[in-house]
């Protein structure tokens, strides 16, 4: 079995200072016995923490050469899965009650886990995330202002986000270049009813497509310029406005006026 070695290519910033890793178990707030996933749980410090809550505890890891490591600190304390959690199938995990994921993510993975979660939200109570601090900004982002974007609706489409709290780069080891940020997300239980989903998200991504312009330019790649200016006319949106000002509401409006004339 090879020595550890740190790997960069798999996110491996651990963790080194007590006071966050306290503070994420507060945010955390797991009660006696929840069932929690830990993804990437690296040489254990979250987990060690995590354990003083639940001994209820399933780590997915990737790195073959951290498992001696964990398994002599927790043996048969946690349910250490060897895996990439995005190669796993889920199903065999999932169970009868909702789960809690707490992780400090890879960055790497954090977009296509998170979309993971969203598909399948009902299997899970919250999940509590260390991530890049602007990816953090951009899911909480609030309308009309600069981080607002398509990750922002696509996230706040299936979670209520709350940013938590910073975390600087002189905490991990070794270090990131850039700051991170505690993010919890809690899955909405009162998401729009969208008959075509995939739809919908192309008016959105061409919506914010062009920042700066106008609604009416942007719409004209989905709907051609001629029925662009029928809409202009009936649209309960103005298209005089940018994209980035439309709330969730709005946009599903605008989509289900731009989906009329599809039909
Ligand atoms: N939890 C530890 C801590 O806070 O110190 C380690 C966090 S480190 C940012 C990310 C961890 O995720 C590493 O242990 C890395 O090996 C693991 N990892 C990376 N990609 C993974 C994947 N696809 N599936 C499971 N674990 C992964």
């Amino acid at each position: 079995m090879k020595e550890f070695r740190h790997k960069k290519s798999l996110g491996q910033h651990f963790l080194k200072d007590q006071n966050i890793i306290r503070k994420i178990g507060e945010v955390a707030n797991i009660s006696p016995n929840e069932l929690v996933w830990e993804i990437g749980p690296g040489k254990g410090v979250l987990t060690q923490e995590l354990l003083n809550y639940t001994k209820r505890l399933r780590c997915f890891e990737i790195d073959h050469t951290l498992y001696p490591i964990l398994e002599n600190r927790f043996g048969s304390k946690i349910d250490l899965i060897k895996t990439d959690i995005l190669k796993a199938d889920w199903n065999e995990y999932f169970a009868d009650e909702p789960i809690k994921i707490v992780a400090n993510l890879p960055y790497q993975i954090t977009s296509p886990f998170l979309f993971r979660v969203a598909k399948n939200t009902q299997h899970f109570s919250s999940v509590i995330v260390m991530v890049q601090k602007e990816v953090a900004q951009r899911i909480a982002a609030k309308v009309g202002t600069k981080d607002y974007g398509i990750l922002t609706l696509k996230m706040q489409y299936y979670f209520n986000p709350k940013y938590e709290f910073t975390v600087k780069p002189n905490v991990f080891n070794p270090p990131p270049r850039v700051d991170s940020a505690v993010i919890s997300l809690v899955p909405r239980l009162d998401r729009p009813y969208i008959e075509d989903e995939e739809y919908f998200w192309r008016v959105v991504e061409i919506a914010l497509r062009n920042r700066r312009k106008m609604l009416r330019r942007n719409l004209r790649e989905l709907i051609g310029k001629e029925q662009v200016e029928k809409l202009t006319e009936s649209c309960e949106i103005d298209l005089q406005r940018r994209g980035e000002t439309l709330t969730e509401a709005e946009f599903v409006s605008l989509y289900e006026q731009v989906y009329k004339i599809k039909l």
